[in-house]
């Protein structure tokens, strides 16, 4: 029996479910080692009995929460796939903004035909049994993320900085070029692209474990960032994170 496996999507730009399928046209064997009963993206039957769920997308509006609730009740594993679901990614941007205003600001004079409130990450909700970081996520580490699944292991996940991943690339530090870069405090497991093609990482992985915050801003200020571009770096991933920090 191949486990049955579903794709979900909530609030999302469906660039991780995209990947997804990217990897499966270039990944076959993979097709033949689960049963996909319910991808919305790439097929039309909805199977309702599924042991792993990837779930994309921030939780953005109160019906969203019974409908992760029940994929929860039917998964045996439930997998957070790309930076929306596993951060609340940039769909949190609007948490520290007034909400009417926001809604207002889309919507016009149709804002209140929506519900909404303060985007979250998945796991604020329900709990997390593994996560796939990034936006969108890296297809080699889809791959070995449902292997290790398969295998019944916890996926492995890098918990070092994206440096290790870029020094040994032999790349130039883009701070060394005049550039800026959030690669000390983020979790690597991208192989450093961003900096590879010379733009500084903006965290879509999000933080190592204990990230020395306070020295990642000195060091972004020093080399001439100004306070407004700083914050909007930390908070083009991480504003769920830091809003529940800073609430502690
Ligand atoms: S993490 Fe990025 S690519 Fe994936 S759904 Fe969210 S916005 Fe799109
Ligand atoms: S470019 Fe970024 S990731 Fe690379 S070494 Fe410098 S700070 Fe680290
Ligand atoms: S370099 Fe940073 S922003 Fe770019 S993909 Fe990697 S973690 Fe995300």
């Amino acid at each position: 029996m191949k486990p049955k496996v579903a794709f979900f999507d909530f609030t999302s730009c469906e660039g991780c479910q995209l990947t997804v399928v990217d990897s499966l046209q270039t990944h076959t064997e993979l097709l033949d080692a689960v049963e996909i009963v319910q991808f919305r993206e790439a097929m039309t039957e909805k199977g309702e009995d599924y042991a792993v769920a990837f779930v994309e997308g921030s939780i953005s509006r109160p019906s969203d929460e019974p409908r992760l609730k029940r994929i929860r009740e039917q998964a045996a594993v439930l997998v957070a796939l790309g930076a929306c679901a596993h951060l609340g990614g940039i769909n949190a941007i609007r948490n520290a903004m007034p909400l009417d205003d926001v809604r207002r600001y889309v919507y016009g004079d149709k804002a209140d035909w929506y519900e909404t409130y303060p985007a979250r990450p998945i796991s604020a909700v329900v709990p997390v049994d593994a996560v796939i970081p990034g936006c969108p996520i890296d297809r080699n580490e889809f791959l070995e993320v449902v292997k290790a699944l398969l295998l019944g292991k916890k996926p492995p996940l890098p918990d070092y900085p994206l440096c290790v991943e870029c020094k040994l690339k032999e790349h130039t530090c883009l701070f060394h070029k005049g550039g800026y870069c959030l690669g000390p405090v983020t979790r690597a497991g991208c192989g450093a692209i961003c900096p590879t093609y010379g733009d500084g990482c903006e965290g879509c992985r999000g933080l190592i474990p204990d990230p020395n915050r306070n020295a990642m801003s000195e060091v972004l200020l020093e080399h001439g960032l100004t306070v407004d571009a700083m914050l909007a770096r930390w908070t083009m991933f991480g504003t769920y994170q830091q809003m529940e920090t800073g609430k502690k």
